[in-house]
């Protein structure tokens, strides 16, 4: 049994963990950077270590200092929450050897699911449609040209490694085939180290729709349910909400049993994400799986009314899952946004540094995922996520107006954030509807939007303040006119 976990991250995600494991009675051992001395995860683990500087590098994807303060810990499990170490499957491989407790699948697994080649493959032979494209690697850009001319631009350069959106290009032509092959492999190289590309058929007007699976050591597996996010910038998801709009219980049990499919070709333990494309015709297509713990999970958890950290660790125990398919219920409506620390009007460039202050929001079926507190920074060297904001409602918009009134009381000095455009977003009556698209924000030049309603409230700011200005200097006339002494008749007295 699990008794103390070394969690290998750092942010909102390492407090997530470290909550659960509290109310557990299991130890919590926190890894920091240099850049993370004042970190909220540091003051809240049950222990904390040093592991380097700030550069990830040399420090949380220090896999050699990470193993060692792990067993010097004497921690016997580690959770690798989302990005840095969690998807790499030499690392889960020398924890297997070790001795040590892996939260996540098994390495061989993981090494599977990480190749988006691979995964595909074995989707193909499970039976589970997947996105057409290339049938294995292109070996050099004119064999990509070659096949996307085969199946008609636009096309998708996707290196099997790539992953966060790096490592994905759309091209229209041959001359931006050309150049996206260069920009891809660079771009994945510097991000995992290595590349290799595939070519996929660019599928318009899709819907990012995704579902969350569970398997544990014994083969039971199950789905919990469908995320769609759609919302997004350069591949990332910015917004996500559960149930989808398109997806009724038919669909939802039928791509369900594709998902428990998906869970089995890849011999998949613990929790993990199967990502669709929902094209426009109503079909669904594989994508990859995210073997880990997803950064959307909180939604999931709101409808399922489950711990997924929890269960994480149950499964992790080698302990059964606790319940059938049919056990699990849906129950009311869950968004989430992502609070990134970002210039939405800077093509979305980090914005980072020292938030003096700050006021988290809270309200009934309010929950709010973040390592800010006032006086905290927002460092350059790491992911642009401060907050993930979840909102529940018992409709749909029960959960859009609570959000609303959350991003309005949510107040973050010092840094540029994406609140201002998720207002926008979450007020149009394409969002509203449930029109969306992978391409929502061009789409619906939400942009554009975005500058008029900060225009509007600029104006409205002003007219507010001119009309203070107005009744103060009626106020003050009229206690002018009040204390000066009314002479007149006294005068008139005098004759
Ligand atoms: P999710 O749906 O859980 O957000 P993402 O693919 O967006 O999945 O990845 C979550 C986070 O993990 C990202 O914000 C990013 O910081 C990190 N990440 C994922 N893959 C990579 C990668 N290949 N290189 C660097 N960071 C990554
Ligand atoms: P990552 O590993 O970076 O998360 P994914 O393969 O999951 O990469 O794709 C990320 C996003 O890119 C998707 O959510 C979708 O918006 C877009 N995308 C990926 N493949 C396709 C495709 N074949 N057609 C259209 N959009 C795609
Ligand atoms: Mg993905």
């Amino acid at each position: 049994m699990i008794e103390k976990v070394l969690i290998a991250n750092r942010g909102e995600i390492a407090l997530r963990v470290i909550k659960t494991c509290k109310a557990l009675g299991i130890k919590t051992v926190a890894v920091y950077s240099d850049e993370d001395y004042n970190s909220l995860h540091v003051k809240q683990a049950t222990e904390a270590y040093h592991i380097g500087e700030a550069a990830p590098a040399k420090s949380y994807l220090n896999q050699e200092k990470i193993l060692e303060t792990i067993l010097s810990s004497g921690a016997d499990a580690i959770h690798p929450g989302y990005g840095f170490l969690s998807e790499n499957s030499d690392f889960a491989s020398k924890c297997e050897k070790n001795k040590i407790n892996f939260i996540g699948p098994s390495a061989a697994s993981m090494e599977l699911c990480g190749d988006k080649m691979q995964c595909k493959a074995a989707m193909l032979k499970a039976k589970v449609p997947t996105v057409p494209g290339s049938p294995g690697l292109v070996k050099d850009v004119e064999e990509a040209l070659k096949i996307a001319n085969d199946i008609s631009y636009p096309v998708l350069l996707k290196s099997v490694f790539g992953g966060g959106g790096r490592g994905i290009r759309l091209v229209n032509n041959d001359k931006e085939l050309r150049e996206g092959f260069e920009t891809v492999t660079s771009e994945s190289i510097s991000a995992v180290g290595k590349s290799a590309i595939i070519v996929e058929k660019f599928l318009q007007k899709t819907r990012h729709i995704e579902y969350q699976m569970a398997r544990d050591k014994h083969g039971n597996a199950v789905h919990i349910f469908e995320r769609e996010c759609s919302i997004q910038r350069r591949n990332q998801k910015l917004i996500e909400q559960t149930p989808s709009p398109v997806v009724d219980q038919k669909t939802r049990d039928r791509i369900g049993e594709l998902v428990v499919k998906a869970s089995e070709a890849v011999d998949y333990t613990n929790l993990g994400t199967a990502e669709f494309l929902r094209a426009d015709n109503g079909e669904f297509y594989f994508i990859e799986i995210n073997a880990r713990l997803q950064v959307e999970h909180p939604i999931s958890e709101l409808v399922s009314g489950l711990d997924f950290v929890k269960l994480q660790l149950d499964i992790a125990n080698g302990e059964p899952l606790p319940f059938k398919q049919k056990d699990l219920k849906m129950n009311g409506y869950a968004i989430e946004c992502r609070i990134n620390a970002e210039d939405t009007f800077l093509d979305f460039a980090p914005s980072t540094g020292p938030v003096p202050d700050v006021t988290i929001p809270s309200g009934p079926s309010v929950r709010c995922d973040t390592y800010l507190y006032p006086g905290c920074t927002v460092s350059p060297f790491y992911d642009s996520l401060m907050a993930k904001l979840c909102t529940w409602g018992q409709t749909f918009e029960e959960s859009r107006t609570r959000m609303l009134n959350a991003l309005n009381d949510f107040y973050i000095q010092g840094v540029e954030t994406s609140i201002p455009l998720y207002k926008t977003i979450l007020n149009t009556d394409e969002y509203k509807s449930g029109s969306l698209s992978t391409d929502f924000l061009n789409r619906y030049k939400i942009i554009d939007r975005l500058k008029e309603d900060l225009k509007k409230e600029k104006i409205e700011k002003s007219d507010a303040a001119l009309a203070a200005a107005i009744i103060y200097s009626e106020y003050f006339k009229s206690r002018v006119q009040n204390s000066t002494p009314d002479n007149s008749n006294w005068k008139n007295k005098l004759g």
